[in-house]
């Protein structure tokens, strides 16, 4: 048998990405080793490489990127009961304290301590052998591909959104920006029962996705005016949206945001932007708009994967791209660039 070798996709320091040799990693307790299948790049990978930084974390030490991944579990650490050698599994990339009151409380997405994959200084998955906590990976159905699997972690931040913003049968939705993080808020919101949903995004190119993939108005956000944007979505959805799913974190999207939702309604905020913003926010308070703001997800991978596995949701048309792990960088590239369309670029690890 060929020896093994494992291979990462390292941070060195912003701008400086390489594959790189490291060692095998051994599984601790309650963890499995996972020989590596597909890693979606995410907008923060991408940003991690090119700024070194989100906020307060700060890339100080090398530090392997990825965390939206699958792949097929390899060796049981001491105490895993909930897996097998061979399963196929998607891995949730935060792994909280569970002691907490947060973690008690069930919004474990919000526990100071959690350890979430390419949140530095913690490690990513983009590597030949990865290590994680077993009762955070969850056993792919036969039917289910392993990218599937992978693109459960966008699609739980759909998922936790649209729970967040009270989606239910009938809702007139808004979806603010059509990348990957719109689109899985449109899908989630079309499964949980949405009547119609508008979205916007300053490219074209977006929307049509965003059409292909069940979106009933997508609106070109041509101006920065939120009053006349509003004006613009109350007239193609024939009503003001109950619920607004703000994802692109762009401050006068922000703003068209409050203008656009109903009285009464909710604003959930998705999309990161600048860290202050100025805001209508007379016009949210005396209308009674709720603005809720979302972090990553919690409880929402057993629901994701369900959606998928029914045929509620079809994720797959959101990969437009393949790279082999060897050419990870020309990957990052174009998730970079977002050229030839691309929405969600998968790293393809097992070859
Ligand atoms: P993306 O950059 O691919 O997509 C953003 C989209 O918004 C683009 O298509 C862009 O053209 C569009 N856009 C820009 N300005 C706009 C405007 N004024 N009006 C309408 N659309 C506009 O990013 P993504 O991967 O889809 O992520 C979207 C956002 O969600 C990012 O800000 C990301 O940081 C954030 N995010 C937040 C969480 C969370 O837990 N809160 C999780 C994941 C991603
Ligand atoms: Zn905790």
């Amino acid at each position: 048998m060929a020896e093994k070798k494992n291979f990462a996709a390292v941070l060195r320091e912003k701008g400086d990405l390489r594959l790189e040799e490291t060692d095998i990693p051994s599984p601790s307790q309650n963890e499995v080793m996972i020989a590596m299948d597909s890693v979606g790049i995410c907008g923060s990978d991408v940003h991690y490489w090119t700024h070194g930084e989100i906020g307060d974390f700060i890339v100080k030490a090398p530090m392997i990127l990825g965390h939206e991944s699958s792949g097929i579990v390899t060796a049981l650490g001491e105490g895993v009961k909930n897996l097998k050698i061979g399963d196929r599994v998607a891995i949730e990339p935060g792994v909280p304290c569970r002691m907490c009151e947060f973690c008690k409380g069930g919004r474990y997405n919000l526990c100071p301590d959690i350890v979430f994959c390419a949140t530095p200084p913690v490690h990513g998955s983009l590597a030949t052998y990865y290590c994680h906590a077993a009762d955070f990976c969850y056993k792919l159905p036969d039917h289910v591909t392993l990218e599937e699997g992978a693109l459960l972690e966008p699609l739980s931040v759909g998922v936790h959104a649209c729970r967040r913003a009270g989606v239910t049968l009938g809702s007139k939705v808004l979806v603010c920006g059509a990348g990957p993080i719109g689109l899985v808020n449109l899908l989630t919101a079309k499964a949980m029962g949405a009547a119609e949903v508008a979205m916007t995004d300053i490219d074209q190119g977006r929307l049509n996705v965003a059409k292909k993939l069940g979106a009933d108005y997508p609106i070109l956000a041509d101006t920065r005016d939120g009053k006349e944007m509003a004006k613009k979505i109350e007239s193609a959805l024939g009503a003001m949206p109950d619920i607004t799913i703000e994802c692109s974190g762009a401050p006068s999207s922000v703003q068209t945001g409050i203008y656009s939702t109903k009285s009464g309604g909710v604003l959930v905020l998705v999309g990161l932007g600048p860290a202050e913003v100025s805001l209508p926010i007379v016009n949210a308070a005396v209308r009674e708009v709720d603005i809720r703001g979302i972090f990553r997800y919690a409880n929402c991978y057993p629901i994701a994967l369900a959606m998928i596995a029914s045929g509620k949701v079809d994720v797959k048309p959101l990969v437009t791209h393949r790279f082999p792990m060897a050419k990870t960088i020309d990957a990052f590239e174009t998730a970079k660039t977002g050229a030839d369309g691309a929405i969600k670029v998968v790293i393809k690890v097992k070859e």
